[in-house]
């Protein structure tokens, strides 16, 4: 059975349409109730794809049935999607709700990461300030160049694992800009993988650093 067929044997006996697959999608729409399940072991109810870890519930708006399916099937299906007040996106717009939703969820998830890895740190090195580092990325959802230095410093002292990428640095301010130029080499290496494009740029522009 193709990916489509597939589909269409889930949908259509949920469905008031019980024939025509194309005729039986437009009953149901995205209202933005999605769901992160932390690990990605879920089945899509559409497709049947196996592995889904974020979950987007779709309801039928004759007969209130729901689905709970990936995101990817929302937008290949064009499956449309509501605003906020209920009302039908086009297919534009849809996808563009469907897409920032799935990149809210992840960013959430790395947030969540994020704390644990400080929490973790907290629990082995009493010295650490965590609730001074955890409102610091909370307001401004990235670290100074020298707080993650010490933060990598420490997590790589307890052999605590983390994803450098998981981490941001913000250089907005002079400050922070200035942290960065007076920072070793062997420092900023260690914070490469945590810069973005633009700042490893102005770190190549800015300081004697070399990738
Ligand atoms: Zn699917």
């Amino acid at each position: 059975m193709s990916w489509a067929e597939r589909s269409a044997t889930n949908l259509l006996p949920l469905s008031v349409e019980q024939r025509q697959f194309p005729v039986a999608l437009r009953e149901w729409v995205y209202a933005g109730d999605m769901f992160d399940m932390e690990t990605p072991t879920e089945t899509c109810r559409l497709c049947g794809h196996p592995d889904i870890r974020y979950h987007f519930r779709i309801v039928n708006q004759h007969n209130g049935n729901e689905m709970l399916v990936g995101s990817e099937c929302i937008n290949r299906f064009g499956i449309s999607a509501t605003d906020p007040l209920g009302n039908i996106l086009n297919a534009e717009e849809s996808r563009q709700r469907v897409n920032r939703d799935r990149r809210f969820l992840v960013t959430e998830a790395k947030k969540r990461k994020l704390i644990n890895t400080l929490v973790e740190l907290a629990g082995v090195e009493e010295q650490f300030n965590i609730q001074s580092f955890i409102s610091y990325v909370m307001e401004r959802d990235a670290f100074t160049p020298d707080q993650l230095t010490v933060l990598f410093w420490r997590l790589d002292q307890h052999r605590i694992e983390y994803a450098p990428t998981d981490f941001k640095v913000t250089i907005r301010r002079d400050r922070e800009k200035t942290q960065l130029r007076r920072m070793a080499e062997w420092k900023i290496r260690k914070l490469w993988p945590a810069l973005s494009a633009s700042q490893r740029r102005w770190v190549q522009e800015n300081t004697d650093y070399t990738p």
